[in-house]
């Protein structure tokens, strides 16, 4: 079986108990941290918190049924479970859980942005067959919003272009990324972001992957490029510093389950250090 998520938006009927919630209070997740493990509870579980407003998100082949849960700020974590961040526990969710999580923190962030309608104020209900909110007075739709970044990796010779932004924990660095504006090519957003924020231009642009990254709605659109013209100018309002690095001598890196690893690991592979 594959084992890709099926999203759906019309739930079974009724409610099956043994579906998971993957229940948000704000952007924090309700789980249980058992050993080295993050579980999410079931909705029958949560039974008891009746005022949640949900959303029914699809199914997991390996874990059945899933649904998203708007808890309200007063919530108080049943007994044995506890509200923890999702990029915090993370790695203790694994790439399956925390890729549904980050599906369902967006749905929920939505949701909680979009109760009334942005025309004519009436209360918004969820559209039946779609992922959508209505408004019952004047119609108007509004769909969950992505913002797409592109985050690339560039090398000259056998070194790999690494920054460190401002907002990194100390001693992280990564790849560059950035968001697309409105107008934008993909591959123009690479060109400007590049120039931007080290001052080189760069050529030989390539795709290489995807990732969700909800933190808060971003899709990171991964891309490889080589480095065309100029020396390193660090744009100082971005980045705290960047350098080339050769392969056997790299700095902190970012989590194994981001994308921006995932270029990182792909160039050592490259280069027979992985
Ligand atoms: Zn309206």
């Amino acid at each position: 079986m594959s084992n890709e998520f099926i999203p759906a938006v019309t739930p079974p009927d009724p409610h099956p108990e043994d579906a998971l919630a993957f229940a948000f209070k704000k952007d924090q997740l309700l789980t249980r941290l058992q050993d080295e493990q993050a579980q999410i509870p079931t909705l029958g579980e949560l039974a008891g918190l009746t005022d949640a407003d949900q959303h029914y998100l699809g199914v997991c082949p390996q874990h059945g049924h899933c649904y998203a849960l708007e808890l309200t700020e007063e919530t108080e974590a049943p007994t044995g479970l506890a509200f923890h961040g999702l990029r915090d526990i993370a790695p203790k969710l694994g790439p399956t859980l925390f890729g549904i999580g980050g599906r369902a923190v967006q749905i929920v962030a939505w949701g909680q942005t979009h109760r009334y309608c942005g025309r004519c104020g009436t209360e918004n209900v969820h559209a039946e067959n779609e992922r959508a909110q209505t408004c019952p007075s004047c119609g108007l739709m509004c769909f969950p919003r992505l913002s797409p970044a592109i985050i690339v990796r560039i090398e000259r010779g056998d070194q790999i272009l690494l920054a460190r932004n401002h907002r990194f924990p100390t001693g992280l660095y990564s790849v560059l990324a950035g968001f697309v504006e409105p107008g934008e090519t993909l591959e123009e957003c690479v060109v400007r972001e590049v120039r931007e924020e080290v001052g080189i231009d760069v050529e030989d642009i390539r795709y290489f992957a995807s990732q969700p990254w909800p933190f808060p709605n971003s899709l990171m659109l991964g891309f490889t490029a080589r480095h065309k013209s100029g020396e390193i100018e660090v744009d100082n309002n971005e980045l705290a510093e960047a350098d080339w690095y050769r392969p056997n001598e790299l700095p902190n890196l970012p989590l194994p389950l981001s994308i921006a690893r995932r270029l990182i690991d792909d160039y050592l592979k490259k280069h027979g250090v992985l």
